[in-house]
């Protein structure tokens, strides 16, 4: 008893289907530092954190020390 799809769907049914799939906005998160909506385990775009501290550099007042990588060598 196989359970192969007897026939192939065809490009409308298939594009029917997927139709709906990216109708709603993506599942975002509260940012708990700028209360922005961002996407969830993605630095936030507007206030650059991530998990409580700065990640990245956005224009804000705020002073962070950055640890950067010295390879020069
Ligand atoms: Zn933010």
């Amino acid at each position: 008893m196989s359970h192969e799809p007897k026939k192939k769907h065809s490009t409308q049914r298939k594009g029917k289907r997927r139709a709906s799939i990216h109708l709603d906005v993506p599942m975002g998160t509260i940012c708990p530092n700028c209360k922005a909506v961002t996407l969830a385990h993605q630095v936030c775009k507007a206030c650059g954190f991530y998990n409580g501290r700065s990640v990245i550099k956005v224009s804000t007042p705020t002073v962070v020390r950055r640890r950067t990588v010295t390879d020069e060598g």
